[in-house]
């Protein structure tokens, strides 16, 4: 049950709803997120009585009381006035605002790196991704170059200014990534790592969470829960395509996921046109398709030389093929040719 609370609201009504609250059953917390205050409720003994609502609702400082349990108490849409927007410097998503995010799938040198990085600022783009510690299917594969690699990026923030997203996969290199990284990439691999989830949700840093592959919506969100439950609530959510019967494509980019996702969460949601696709020559339309449906960012594997690139070549772009891209989102954006559905919170779930 999610309680909500009129602007102002005392101290002392806090606790004493909380006191009425607890004779009911409920053990609750009270959060503040934007302009809004809730009391989120969880049942811990039994059926509630059936007068609890209206015994809350007779509080002059209650506005609203979501009396079923909410599958999402933290990051539901319930949650919010309005859409939560994530910041790390200028990358910015959500409310309004577009992240755009580009760079190599992996960090293979510095003045790779810093070319990329360079490259990225003159499109617009506010964020530089590589992968210091990569996920890999083989263990045969090159798995990173580990923390030289996040070394590369600090410096490639320090002449840039550019927020670095890198993704972490391992529980004990926590503390490591989040000092590199603006934003802490959990990739779709990870997606349900629970122990990795929760000890992201306390390093501190926003968190840009991946879909699994073969993950529901509803898989993904409970996933960003946890990361909320830990108690970081700057979390960007991210489709990347999932697995369908067709091998035609490397994944299935759901399109759908985005405004879907938007209706049942303030979070922000992205999308990987890259890992989607598999194709670099498929990436600006997919751009182009999750762009309209309102996504609040974008993330593009992009590289000098696709064809010589470590990883993920294949799906790189590169940067005459990226500026084209960002070109056309930023007029997309300008002129409004993007959905609004999502923009404003849905029928509260419950
Ligand atoms: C990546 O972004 O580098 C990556 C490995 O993506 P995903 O987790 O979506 O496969
Ligand atoms: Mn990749």
């Amino acid at each position: 049950m999610i309680v909500v609370l009129r602007a102002g609201i005392p101290a002392s009504e806090v606790e004493r709803l909380r006191e009425v609250l607890r004779g009911d059953g409920y053990e609750c917390e009270f959060e503040s997120v934007l302009q809004e205050q809730f009391l989120v409720c969880r049942s811990v003994s039994g059926a509630p009585p059936a007068d609890a609502v209206s015994r809350l609702m007779a509080s002059e400082w209650v506005t609203k009381v979501f009396a079923q349990e909410t599958r999402y108490p933290r990051i539901g849409i319930e949650r919010g006035g309005s859409r939560s927007r994530v910041a790390a410097g200028n990358l910015q998503f959500g409310r309004g605002e577009f992240g755009m995010i580009v760079g190599p799938c992996t960090v293979e040198d510095e003045p790779t790196l810093l070319e990329i990085a360079r490259f990225a600022k003159t499109i617009g783009a506010g964020g530089l991704r590589g992968g210091a510690y990569k996920p890999t299917t083989s263990p045969y594969s090159f798995q990173g170059h580990g923390q030289a690699a996040l070394k590369m990026l600090e410096r490639a923030r320090e002449e840039t200014g550019l927020a670095i997203v890198t993704e972490l996969i391992d529980v004990r290199l926590v503390e490591q990534a989040a000092r590199a990284a603006d934003v802490i990439q959990i990739g779709a691999r990870s997606m349900q790592n629970f122990p990795l989830l929760r000890e992201v949700g306390q390093a501190g840093k926003p968190v840009l969470l991946k879909r699994g592959m073969g993950c529901k919506i509803h898989e993904w969100l409970c996933a960003a829960e946890y990361i909320a439950d830990a108690g970081n609530e700057r979390i960007v959510l991210c489709e990347r395509g999932i697995r369908s019967f067709d091998d035609a494509t490397r994944a299935c980019l759901d399109v759908s996921a985005i405004p879907a996702a938007q209706s049942l969460t303030h979070l922000p949601v992205i999308f990987d046109p890259s890992h989607a696709s598999g194709n670099r020559n498929l990436v600006e339309a997919l751009a182009l398709a999750g762009t309209a449906a309102g996504a609040d960012g974008v993330m593009i594997e992009v590289h000098p030389h696709p064809e010589r690139a470590i990883k993920d070549g294949a799906q790189s772009v590169n940067f005459e093929q990226m500026s084209r891209i960002a070109q056309k989102i930023w007029a997309m954006r300008e002129n409004g040719l993007v959905a609004e559905v999502g923009l404003e919170p849905t029928t509260p779930r419950v």
